[in-house]
């Protein structure tokens, strides 16, 4: 029997990823995400680690409240609606999440889908047409780089143009590249920033009012992705605008017809981190955009809506969110005593408020042997090498939560002394 060509050739590649190091063996968790996860070992035993690698940034994953909304959703609703939204797909905890969203968030409207990586997918290729101008920060998530590929592959004249990360002025910048456009005959339509508000892998933070500032002068829409940004950033979780002093919760919501208060004309953002860590995105921005999104997404008209237990369940953690502006704090609080302590250790730990503290090795193989050595002492951290990241800019990636108390975070920095 002759074996197919993708067999051969898939062989190939998984015995060369085994070969570099490179092979993700898949952890199985033997309980809910928390602090402290319950893990099965490689001879089938289950052991305890804190996990330090989850963004899971307000503990609300396995919150009772989370949970129970979910299970009363379940339960008053059945599993879904077998069908996509503009049939009779929509359910009205559907639209009660997209309103908490666009609240929380200072805009208009809001829209869901199964994930934020669908969210992305449903923006660029619906709102963007031929002569608009996509300008991407190089350290985008994945997502958006595919969404704007699809963007570019489907609509011909929609045009794409890259930036270095955070860089807004001078050789390939933001301000560079909006420059460009403006002396460029094919850009006749919508120019479009794209950004996270935080950056996953570095932990930094995009200087929006300066991005802001740029937009205007050319008359560009600004989006941003805030998946690490929301209920994690500002002084009530709002986001990386708020961090910014963009917006506050005493501003009222953008108003129909009116420019959002907030400066950022669209976000994109996920339920899958610290909104609950279940799964599922959207995007909040103007009424006018979202019935575009409506009316024209394919992912939209095409798949089926975010489960409405999960649609229920991130109603609850937003409340949450707002009730508790305490858990923010403490996050906040965590971040800043792990960043001292890990440097006090020895450390060589990117500087930022986020809730990410990529520690810098350098080497991918040591990052990867000190991330499973950590895990030997019980602590949950991911170590990322090429081609995540750089050649030669490796690291471990500690994610902190409110979740943690100081004994976590001590157990934390005590393993990676012991390293
Ligand atoms: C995590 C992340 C996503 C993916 O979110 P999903 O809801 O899991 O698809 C998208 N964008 C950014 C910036 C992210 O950090």
């Amino acid at each position: 029997m002759t074996s197919h060509p993708f067999d051969t050739r898939t062989d190939a590649l998984l015995t060369q990823l085994r070969k570099d190091g490179l092979y993700k063996h898949l952890q199985v968790l033997q309980s809910p995400m928390d602090a402290s996860v319950r893990i099965r070992g490689t001879d089938g035993r289950p052991f305890d680690a804190l996990c330090f690698c989850s963004n899971n940034y307000l503990g609300l994953a396995n919150h009772p409240e989370v949970v129970e909304a979910g299970i009363r959703g379940l339960r008053d609703w059945g599993a879904g609606t077998a069908s996509v939204r503009f049939i009779c797909g929509t359910f009205a905890p559907h639209q009660e999440a997209e309103a908490a969203l666009a609240r929380l968030v200072g805009c208009e409207a809001s829209y869901t889908f199964v994930s934020a990586w669908t969210a992305n997918e449903a923006l660029f290729p619906t709102a963007c047409e031929p002569g608009d101008l996509i300008i991407s920060d190089e350290l985008n998530h994945a997502c958006i780089i595919d969404s704007i590929r699809l963007a570019t592959t489907i609509k011909k004249g929609v045009h794409k143009a890259v930036y270095r990360n955070n860089v807004l002025t001078g050789d390939r910048s933001l301000e560079e590249a909006l420059d460009k456009a403006r002396a460029n005959p094919e850009v006749t339509g919508q120019i479009w920033v794209v950004t996270d508000g935080v950056f996953s892998m570095e932990g930094s933070v995009a200087d929006l009012p300066a991005m802001r500032r740029l937009c205007d002068r050319h008359d560009a829409m600004l989006v941003v992705d805030d998946s690490h940004g929301t209920g994690v950033m500002g002084r009530t979780g709002r986001g990386t605008h708020e961090h910014w002093g963009m917006f506050t919760p005493a501003m009222s919501p953008a108003e129909p017809g009116i420019a959002p208060p907030s400066g950022v004309d669209i976000f994109t953002g996920t339920l899958g981190k610290a909104l609950g860590g279940a799964a599922g995105g959207y995007i909040a921005g103007s009424r006018r955009l979202i019935d575009l999104v409506i009316q024209r997404g394919r992912p939209t008209l095409f798949s089926n809506a975010l489960p409405v237990t999960v649609a229920c369940s991130a109603t609850k953690a937003v409340e949450i969110l707002q009730r508790e502006p305490q858990r923010v704090q403490r996050l906040r609080d965590n971040v800043a005593y792990a960043r001292r302590r890990i440097k006090e250790a020895g450390f060589d730990v990117l500087e930022s408020p986020t809730a990410i503290c990529p520690i810098m090795v350098h080497d991918t193989a040591k990052a990867i042997a000190m991330s499973r050595r950590l895990l030997e002492l019980g602590v949950f951290v991911i170590g990322f090498g090429y081609p995540v990241v750089p050649e030669g800019h490796a690291r471990l990636r500690c994610q902190i939560s409110a979740a943690h108390t100081t004994a976590h975070v001590d157990a934390l920095v005590d393993a990676l002394k012991r390293l």
